[in-house]
């Protein structure tokens, strides 16, 4: 055995003799005990407060303090410090009553010896460590009970008997001690499908297994809600592993349960309209899938929407109308369809709807029209009538394994052509298609290569006087230097460069070459005025920072003024674009760069409207001239000469063919023209000659 602690006593006692003796008998009884010796509480108590000290022997009578008061000084001061009180034969009941009130044990002076007063000594130090251990962890059990503001149950497996806490009761809307003691009114309240789950689990503990167990179930709340709570427990078992108790906590988890739906439900809906967003559209659209290669008979279709005039209202309303035109185009959507059916807002203003149960193309077009006839009725936001249509694009599953992306995306390429087909229609993909669709990406990824390399070569078609056929300018049109397709006019790559941007590089490209070949002509044709050259411009171009500048560094390395370059825009390029791209064109012509409307009288501009828009020549569409004969052409003509003439601007008649055509032009007072019947756009040799001619004759 080893040595025990050495103890510190302390001793407060008035009466030297008695405290002589108490000394003596401890060192007999307990040799490890050292003993100090206070005559008064006061003292005592500041003994204590400088610490070290294990255990109090308190004297009853002292000077300063008599009994009971004594103690109870003593136990608030130093609560850490157990007590054993000392009293003589006749204050016996007092004794009782300190013990009752914290203190360890009592001793009566008379009647102790060395190993008594020794034992009573250690015991008193060890139960007052255990009590304070114990009613730590206790409160700390209670405190951790209270934060967590779970019910706790305790269940007598031998007796048969539960009891339930208050709190459990109120989770539940009952009163304490209302839900009754037998397991199975506990189990009465959990909900019915739950319910076997909950004995089962309670059961299956109580005969071994693991060390606690947990469950996640639903209970009965007294006004009949279902709420959701956690359960736990662990068991108390008897030698042979039987339990004879279990006990634990009921947590109310249902605000948690709440939560996690409503995350659940955020990642995969859309906030403005509540419809399924994209995320899960696809994800019903591949159970639908999987569903089909199966072998499930589920046919279906997939609708893609895309508003037509969302823009506008946008533009013209303002964002908190176009949301709830929004809202209230999913409102639509949702009634139109049937329950098993999912609509969802891809994102802006499109849509998709997976329609089950279609058979075939008639079918999903059946749907496609009853959406537009439903969408064709105006929408009422406050006091606006706001019209909203839609074009769309229908795919149905092929015999092939696409995935629900891919059959997406077929449908919202023919949504693309149902809108190229003017607005409100829809489209069924199919074969063709889908062969355009391929053959457009080979072609985009071959433009891509051809303007990398700059396989392009450029044709120039003279624009000459009416009235002399004198060349006094060119304009340049590109051609793509095809591999297998030989020359490729503009009409088969322009728009698909406009579209993916490589009209930008493309742009920059022609513009140097047509001005470095201009400079050329104009040395060895010299012509008062210079000689000019026309170069079509994509708006594009001037979006870029730094447009101006690199205009103004071609003009600089080709040496060629200003005023020899004529920058061709169409009406498009004034409307569509940003007021900056209109900025930069003015700066150009500002500096003397000309500025020059193509295609004129084709586009949907209001004259009030191109009028902010400063420029020096027009081009009268081809159009326009191929119908000069027939008086609704010929009056426009004759109108935009006048506009002309109004405005002091020069005009080109383009696409003029016959020496009709030319006399009644020329009748009609326009000064310039352009087309095959002077000459087709040719490359440079061939203008060469032509200059050459002219120069001549
Ligand atoms: P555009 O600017 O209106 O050019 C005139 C078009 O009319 C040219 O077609 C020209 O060949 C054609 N044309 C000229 N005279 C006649 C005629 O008497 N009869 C008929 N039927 N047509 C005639 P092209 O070269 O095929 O160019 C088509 C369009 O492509 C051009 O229309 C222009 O908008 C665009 N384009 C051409 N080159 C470029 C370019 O480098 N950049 C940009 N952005 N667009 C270009
Ligand atoms: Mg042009
Ligand atoms: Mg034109």
């Amino acid at each position: 055995m080893s040595e025990p602690r050495p103890v510190t006593a302390l001793l407060i006692e008035d009466d030297p003799g008695d405290a002589e003796l108490i000394r003596q008998l401890l060192a007999r009884g307990e040799p490890a005990c050292r003993t100090e010796v206070r005559p008064r509480l006061a003292t005592g108590l500041a003994r204590l407060a400088e610490g070290g000290v294990d255990v109090v022997l308190l004297d009853f009578s002292l000077p300063d303090s008599v009994g009971l008061a004594s103690f109870r000084a003593l136990r608030d001061a130093h609560p850490e410090v157990p007590v054993l009180v000392l009293t003589s034969l006749d204050d016996d009941a007092m004794a009782v009553r300190a013990v009752a009130e914290g203190a360890q044990d009592y001793l009566v002076k008379q009647h102790v010896d060395g190993r008594l007063l020794g034992r009573a000594l250690r015991y008193a130090i060890e139960r007052h460590r255990i009590q304070r251990a114990l009613s730590a962890s206790e409160e700390r059990y209670a405190l951790a009970v209270r934060g967590a503001n779970d019910g706790l149950w305790d269940w007598d497996c031998a007796a048969g008997a539960v009891y339930l806490s208050p709190r459990f009761h109120e989770i539940l809307g009952y009163r304490p001690g209302e839900i009754g003691d037998r397991l199975e009114s506990w189990l009465a309240l959990a909900a019915p499908d739950d319910r076997e789950r909950l004995r089962a689990a309670l059961t299956s503990h109580a005969e071994g297994g693991d060390l606690h167990f947990e469950l996640e179930h639903r209970m009965l709340h007294r006004d009949g809600r279902a709420l959701w709570v956690t359960t736990r427990g662990a068991a108390v078992r008897e030698a042979g592993g039987r339990a004879v108790r279990m006990a634990g906590s009921m947590a109310d988890v249902s605000g948690r349960k709440a939560a996690e739906r409503q995350l659940l439900h955020d990642a995969l809906h859309d906030g403005l309209t509540g419809l399924a967003n994209r995320t899960l559209f696809l994800d019903r659209l591949s159970v639908a899938l999987a569903a089909r290669r199966r072998g499930e008979p589920a046919p279906f279709a997939v609708l893609f929407l895309d508003l037509d005039r969302f823009k506008h209202v946008n533009d013209s309303l303002g964002h908190g109308k176009g949301d709830r035109l929004l809202v209230e185009i999913a409102r639509r959507l949702t009634g139109l369809m049937r329950p098993g059916d999912t609509v969802a807002r891809l994102g802006g203003d499109e849509f998709a709807v997976l329609a089950i149960g279609v058979r075939d193309s008639a079918a999903a077009a059946h749907i496609a029209e009853r959406i537009q006839r439903q969408l064709a009725i105006p929408f009422r936001l406050d006091h606006e009538e706001v019209f909203a249509g839609a074009s769309i694009g229908i795919a149905l599953p092929g015999e092939g394994d696409g995935d629900a992306e891919h059959l997406l995306r077929d449908a919202d390429l023919a949504m693309y052509r149902a809108k190229a087909a003017g607005r409100g229609r829809y489209e069924v993909f199919d074969l063709e298609l889908h062969t355009a669709a391929v053959q457009l990406l080979k072609l985009e990824t071959e433009l891509r290569r051809a303007v990398a390399a700059g396989d392009f070569v450029m044709h120039y078609q003279p624009i000459v006087t009416l009235a002399d056929g004198r060349i006094v300018g060119f304009e340049a049109l590109t051609r793509w230097q095809h591999a297998e397709r030989g020359l490729v006019a503009p009409v088969h790559f322009i728009a698909l460069a406009e579209e993916t941007g490589l009209v930008v590089p493309l742009g920059w490209f022609v513009l140097e070459r047509a001005c470095r070949q201009l400079r050329a002509w104009q040395s060895r044709f010299p012509a008062s005025p210079p000689l000019f050259m026309s170069v079509n411009v994509s708006g594009k171009l001037f979006a870029e920072d730094g447009a101006v500048e690199r205009v103004l560094r071609i003009l600089e390395a080709a040496d060629l003024a200003p005023e020899s370059l004529r920058l061709e825009v169409t009406e498009s390029v004034v409307l569509d674009h940003s007021a900056a791209v209109t900025e930069k064109l003015h700066t150009l012509r500002a500096l003397g760069v000309q500025l020059s409307i193509d295609d004129f009288g084709t586009g949907y501009s209001s004259l009030s409207y191109l009028q902010r828009f400063r420029y020096d020549s027009l081009k009268i569409d081809r159009s326009f001239v191929r119908d000069i004969e027939i008086n609704d052409s010929r009056v426009i003509i004759e109108t935009i000469l006048s506009l002309a003439r109004h405005l002091g601007i020069s005009v080109v008649a383009e696409g003029v063919e016959t020496e009709a055509q030319l006399e009644r032009l020329r009748t009609l007072g326009c000064p310039l023209g352009q087309g095959f019947w002077f000459s087709r756009p040719v490359a440079v040799p061939e203008v060469e000659r032509l200059l050459a001619a002219g120069a001549a004759g």
